[in-house]
This record gives structure tokens, sequence and C-alpha cells, in this order.
């Protein structure tokens, strides 16, 4: 009877990673896919941005070849150390203007610090938070700037995260048929 109650607390503990069959606890692995975007997560959480923070990791072959996350060029100051969002300040719209952005984006972190022989037929996974609530990024989506990067750095397949289950899996060859260059205003 001990032994069944102590199953049942273990069971409402961590109820989303054990299953009990016929008495015994079955671990419930967490998805491929879901294992990386929860890595991407965990590199976003370096971020320095007041508005809105990415982490982003470059996978082949099973091994994670480069990660990264939204922050200003090396030696300038970030966001956070300023204590102010440029493009907040100035109110740019989402997806817009830039040049106006402190910040190297996580997916061009990332690819700059791979190699494009390594980058060829990689996947990209990405996860968005906003800075101010934590939540997940609403129909997050890389910017058109880094949809360039991403187009010639070679990566096949972009992965965003839209919540702790649900992503979407973008193959490149989609931005390239679907030139975003060729109208709107670039935002999203
Ligand atoms: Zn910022
Ligand atoms: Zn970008």
């Amino acid at each position: 009877m001990r032994i069944i109650i102590i199953f049942i607390s273990i069971y409402k503990i961590e109820n989303i990673k054990m299953t009990i069959t016929k008495g015994k606890i079955l671990l419930k692995r967490t998805d491929k896919i879901n294992y990386y975007l929860d890595i991407a997560e965990t590199v976003l959480e370096r971020g320095t941005c007041l508005r809105r923070n990415y982490g982003a990791i470059i996978v082949k072959n099973d091994e994670i070849i480069a990660t990264g996350y939204t922050g200003a060029p090396r030696g300038r100051k970030n966001c956070s150390d300023l204590g102010y969002c440029r493009r907040e300040q100035l109110n740019v719209k989402r997806g817009t203007q830039y040049e106006l952005s402190r910040s190297v984006h996580a997916e061009a972190n990332a690819i700059i610090s791979a190699s494009r022989r390594d980058m060829i037929g990689s996947d990209l996974y990405l996860v968005g938070h906003d800075a101010k609530t934590g939540e997940y990024v609403e129909n997050a989506n890389s910017c058109t700037m880094c949809k360039r990067l991403i187009i010639n750095s070679g990566i096949e397949r972009v992965i965003i995260r839209d919540n702790k289950e649900d992503y979407r899996i973008i193959p490149v060859l989609e931005w390239i048929e679907n030139d975003d260059s060729l109208d709107g205003d670039g935002s999203y």
C-alpha cells in the first residue's frame, strides 16, 4: 500500500515525465525536437535585450555545432547595460528597421560561430521570449536579415517553438521561394 502511495506521489509531482504501467514507472522521454528546443530556450537566458530575447542552436547529425543568443556586438554595451532598448525607445515596429537594433541576433551569432561546411543540411532551433513577461514570442520567426544569413549558411530547416509542446518546422526553401524582400515592409 505504501509503495502505491509513493508511486502516486511521484506521478503527481512529475506527471509530465512519468507514467505508471502495471505498477512500473516508465520514464516518458522528451522527443528529440523538444529536447533541442529546450536547449535553445536555455541559451536565450543569456540574452541581453530588454524587449525580446532569442536563443538559437544549430544541429547537424545530432550534434550541436553552434549556439547563439541576442546580444550587442562584443565589447559594446548591451540593452541590459544601458537600461533601455533603443528599438523600444523609438517604438520600432516588430520586424522592421533592424539597422536601429544594437543586437546581433541569436541566429546570426550561431551562424558566425560555425563553418558553412558544417551548416549545410543542418537544422536551426529557435526560441524567443518577451523580455518583460517571459512568455513565448507569438508567431516567432527569423527577421528578414537573419533569413538571408540562414539561406546562405546552408541550413536546411528552421524549427521554431510556439509553446512547450508545439513548434513549426520551416524548410528554408520556403523562404527562397517566397521572397519577402520583394513585398511587404519586413514586419511579421
Ligand atoms: Zn534591445
Ligand atoms: Zn534576426
